[in-house]
């Protein structure tokens, strides 16, 4: 089953990036002390990208530039796997909060798997 959602953008205009959430109280069982975690970084971008006229998914990409296919292209990461992206080290890492809380909390609402949305498109 596909699990949709809505998001209206006026005729000609471009999809907005979308910004992860804000971080709350919260604790997280498998959460790794010491490490970077993306998701709690200022860089890491939650964007829609558009697949045929009316259809999106919702993927992460570094606005750092640190996300990198071997080849030197970007490369992004499906939201519903943010929480698991996290690294010993990052000098452009820039944290929003306390990263064990804002895991813990985007665990609580982040899509478990890989969901297609639907676009409508506003006429006005
Ligand atoms: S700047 Fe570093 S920590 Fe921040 S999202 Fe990019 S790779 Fe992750």
């Amino acid at each position: 089953m596909i699990e949709t959602a809505e998001l209206t953008v006026p005729k000609g205009q471009e999809l907005p990036e979308i910004f992860i959430p804000s971080p709350e109280q919260g604790q997280e069982e498998d959460f790794h002390s010491g490490k970077i975690y993306c998701a709690n970084c200022i860089h890491c971008k939650l964007i829609p990208m558009q697949e045929g006229d009316d259809r999106y998914f919702l993927r992460v990409r570094c606005a750092a530039g640190k996300w990198r296919k071997k080849l030197g292209e970007e490369k992004m990461y499906k939201y519903c796997t943010i929480t698991r992206r996290y690294l010993d080290e990052c000098d452009s890492y820039e944290e929003m909060g306390d990263t064990r809380d804002f895991i813990r909390e985007l665990k609580k609402t982040i899509p478990n798997k890989d969901e297609q949305y639907v676009l409508l498109q506003n006429d006005s």
